[in-house]
């Protein structure tokens, strides 16, 4: 993103306090980790504490699982919280189905200060409502027909079962919203309507809870996704109505496809689960890179950057305003990068489980083995699940000679064919004689032959490699030779002859 950093200011005064609020009704959304992260960024470069907060007030659609599930993604992301979740604190509880009480006691408030009041209507007569207010070309929906119920009416209602909501009273006068990243405006009243801030079934909503949640936690920045923009005016004046601290408010930019369109889960699978990462072998600081830049840049130059140099340079008036663009060939280019950083032996243990997945190994027994696999397959693994198709035949000869590869190296014509095959009766024998099975022996012993028979060295080394692997593609081919051995080698290629 190339803009400018935004006009205003952030002022941190106070111990900066910030909380992700995830809702457990799924998995962890890459939004929801950029969320996540730049809170925790703030916090550390501040100082201050990062809160884990559930709102799981929809309890229909909460889980445990995915609960856990955000949980288990978030540590993987090494993005601990100081606070909440499943490790309390001193504001708690921090799962907002266990505050109630605590709700309800402000609910309380605002109906005895004739901030809120009890609405009546029924399912059918909303929807009456909301079509007058589209045919009238209205912006808010609701009326407000229920602020001034008699009480004989109450009573008319009560006696017909009716199960109230709780509305608050929108004010009259413009509620002006600072914005962090977006900048402040004004926003006219007439376009808010009385919302609905307790259910008929008694459950506070959203709006309610969030706001009390940030007061009562002592939240001083609310840092999330554009998405809830709407709602912050309506939260700004619950806060107002309950006398409470308002906290400043950032609001980050959509994440969205290459079309514009925002990434979720219905369009993108899963490819916005952040779970999907750590199963197919990126690694937490390569995802971490990535989200960060998704909306925050430093200048135009830097990608990379490590976890401690994001602490340092992290701020919101880098945030753009503008919509960020995910390219998995992005994520998947740091990931390499970040695999390739590390040493042999701990790409080794991050494949480890991989292979054992695969079912290709079932003991570690010959660690130098599969150390000396790794190094040679060097840095062609974008993720660890790479790891499976580029070493398979290490493992078992049971693969497929890839068609295109015969083709292009084995020989598409009869005649062709039989010189392969003349090649690699060859080979085997002088594999059988060589006195010593290492690289260089091997490879001298190739050579000697090739040129000594006017072979071209590529032909007999794909023809080889294909014998060997099915694939005319990997590391190189006297690294295959040596890490296999010369009993496998000398059982593969009579077999590829035999195909031949
Ligand atoms: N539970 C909301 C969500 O998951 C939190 C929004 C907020 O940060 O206030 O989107």
């Amino acid at each position: 993103m190339n803009e400018t950093p935004n006009t205003s200011t952030v002022v941190v005064t106070d111990t900066v306090r910030v909380r992700m609020a995830p809702s457990p009704t799924g998995f962890l959304h890459i939004g929801g980790a950029r969320t996540a992260l730049f809170n925790w960024l703030f916090a550390k470069h501040h100082n201050g504490t990062f809160i884990l907060r559930i709102d799981d007030t929809d309890m229909a659609r909460s889980t445990d699982e995915s609960m856990h599930e955000i949980y288990t993604a978030l540590q993987w992301l090494g993005l601990a919280w100081d606070e909440g979740g499943d490790k309390g604190g001193p504001y708690g509880p921090y799962v907002q189905s266990e505050r109630k009480p605590i709700y309800d006691a402000y609910v309380t408030q605002l109906l005895e200060t004739g901030n809120a009041y009890h609405c009546y209507c029924t399912p059918e007569e909303l929807e009456e409502i909301r079509a007058q207010a589209r045919a009238d070309k209205q912006t808010r929906s609701y009326d407000g027909r229920c602020r001034e119920l008699t009480s004989e009416a109450v009573n008319g209602f009560t006696a017909e079962g009716r199960k109230p909501t709780v509305r608050i009273k929108m004010p009259d006068t413009p509620i002006l919203v600072d914005d962090l990243v977006l900048g402040s405006r004004n926003i006219d009243p007439a376009t808010l309507e009385d919302e609905v801030i307790v259910r008929s079934n008694g459950m506070p909503n959203y709006n309610l809870t969030s706001i009390i949640d940030d007061a009562e936690m002592q939240i001083t920045h609310v840092i999330r996704g554009t998405e809830h923009l709407n709602n912050t005016p309506k939260q700004i004046a619950i806060a107002h109505a309950l006398g409470l601290e308002v906290p400043q408010f950032a609001h980050i930019p959509l994440v969205l496809d290459s079309s514009g369109r925002k990434m979720s889960k219905r369009h993108h699978g899963d490819l916005v689960a952040v779970n999907r990462y750590r199963e197919q072998g990126y690694l937490p600081e390569a995802v971490l890179n990535f989200v960060a830049r998704l909306g925050w840049s430093y200048d135009d130059k830097q990608e990379i950057f490590s976890v401690d140099e994001l602490i340092e340079k992290f701020d919101l008036e880098r945030v753009g305003k503008s919509g960020s663009v995910f390219d998995i060939k992005k994520l998947e280019w740091l990931n390499s990068h970040y695999i390739n950083q590390l040493s042999i032996s701990a790409r080794t243990d991050a494949v480890i489980p991989f292979w054992q997945a695969e079912g290709l190994i079932n003991s570690i027994e010959k660690r130098d083995w599969l150390e000396n696999i790794v190094e040679a397959v060097g840095e062609r693994l974008t993720t660890f699940q790479d790891i499976i198709p580029q070493t398979r035949y290490f493992f078992t000869d049971a693969f497929e000679y890839e068609p295109k590869a015969v083709k292009k190296w084995w020989g598409g014509s009869e005649e062709k064919r039989e010189k392969t095959s003349e090649i690699l009766t060859n080979l085997l024998q002088i594999l059988e004689e060589v006195p010593s099975f290492d690289v260089e022996t091997v490879e001298t012993a190739i050579w000697k032959y090739t040129d000594e028979n006017d072979i071209k060295r590529v032909a007999a080394m794909q023809a080889l490699r294909i014998a060997l692997t099915g694939t005319s593609f990997g590391p190189s081919l006297f690294d295959i030779v040596a890490l296999l051995g010369r009993d496998e080698v000398l059982k593969r290629i009579p077999r590829a002859i035999a195909h031949l």
